[in-house]
């Protein structure tokens, strides 16, 4: 029972390959016992009974092999190498050759090869499986009185569907399993990238875009050929240095934010507002004039005038420099010229935008 529990445990942390080994090699067992049972009732050769309780066995062993190295490639290795060189040989020739339902399970058996073992094994085992299935060929066609063959045609037919059957009802479950966990696996990636690209464009302490979001997309708005007018405004607290050293970084990291946020909140959906550094934004303001964006920026200038503060004395304002692209304006020249009146306004006496 503890085994049981363990076994079941190490199923459980296992990869995704070695999940499916512990998966086959149970329900291999169960498949050999069927097979056993289905060979009995139709009357088969007690021979392939055997090999079939003998696989079953195998099947166990296997997997207590492969909990106790705490690996399932040795252990997938050998139940490979056996299937190979003893049971497909066995079950060929004493279940009806070509005409029997062992092509079936060797065609099935390349398909778990091929996911649960590395390139080199996976070539070594389908050579080895080359030979074996040619010296079967070989005796069929030169010995056919050493293949034990059906009793009856009907017999056949029954056997043949049944394990048809049973391998497709194996292969379902295979590729089942794959792809539900293909599909989880993308659907995690997914979320994490979408993460990480929210991550990347966004200002950690005021959630909204950064620097490099910002810039990306007023060069966007430069090449685009189609590309509408736009204007740039570039804003500045006013004697923030102040606000950190008289009342508290964080006080200054609370009016970073309640900036941002209002900037943000107050421009149109087809604006992007992103904080560009310390206490600077820029502000890209789509389908404007020069004078419409001047009234624009006055209006937000004032909007932050009107903010209120954990501390009811404090008093924010911002300067801005407003400028409007003009054609085969280069990035570097827009933000030098909003830089240049941004100065402007912190020269002649804060608080206001210069155009
Ligand atoms: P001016 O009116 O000329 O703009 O003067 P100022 O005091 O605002 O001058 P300046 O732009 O040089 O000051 C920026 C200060 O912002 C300096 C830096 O310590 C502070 N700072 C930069 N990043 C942060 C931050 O994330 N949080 C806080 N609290 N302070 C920051
Ligand atoms: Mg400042
Ligand atoms: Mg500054």
């Amino acid at each position: 029972m503890r085994t049981y529990k363990n076994i079941y445990v190490t199923y459980k942390n296992a990869s995704l390959q070695g999940k499916i080994f512990y998966l086959l090699i149970v329900v291999g067992a169960f498949f050999a016992l069927i097979n056993a049972a289905l060979n009995t009732l139709l009357g088969l050769d007690i021979a392939t009974t055997f090999i079939s309780i003998g696989t079953s066995i195998t099947c166990i062993i296997l997997l207590l092999y492969a909990y106790h190295t705490g690996t399932y490639i040795k252990a997938a290795y050998i139940t490979f190498t056996i299937l190979i060189l003893v049971i497909y040989p066995a079950l060929w020739l004493t279940n009806a050759g070509s005409n029997g339902p062992t092509p079936y399970f060797i065609i099935f058996n390349t398909i778990l090869v091929t996911i649960l073992l590395e390139k080199k094994k996976v070539y070594f085992l389908m050579f080895l499986k080359g030979i074996i299935i040619i010296l079967l060929i070989i005796t069929e066609i030169y010995y056919p009185h050493i293949i034990l063959s059906y009793s009856s045609s009907h017999i056949q037919t029954i056997d043949l569907g049944i394990s048809a059957l049973l391998v497709a009802f194996f292969t379902l479950i295979i590729i089942q399993r794959l792809m539900s966990e293909y599909n989880h696996r993308i659907d995690e990636l997914r979320l994490v990238q979408n993460q990480l690209r929210k991550l990347s464009i966004t200002d950690e302490l005021t959630g909204i875009y950064n620097r490099r979001y910002i810039i990306q997309e007023i060069s966007n708005q430069l090449t685009d050929v189609y590309g509408l007018p736009f204007s740039i405004v570039m804003f500045d607290i006013d004697d923030f240095k102040h606000i950190n050293d008289h009342y508290s970084h964080a006080v200054g990291d609370e009016v970073i934010k309640g900036v941002g946020l209002l900037l943000e909140s107050e421009v149109r959906s087809i604006d992007v507002v992103g904080r560009i550094g310390g206490e600077e934004y820029l502000v890209l303001l789509m389908d404007t004039t020069e004078e419409e964006a001047f009234r624009r920026a006055e209006s937000l200038r004032s909007s932050i005038t009107k903010l209120t503060w954990s501390i009811p004395s404090l008093s924010v304002t911002v300067s801005g420099g407003v400028y409007c692209k003009e054609n085969d304006d280069t990035l570097d020249y827009i933000l030098d010229q909003v830089d240049q009146r941004l100065y402007k306004a912190k020269t002649s006496g804060k608080n206001k935008i210069i155009l």
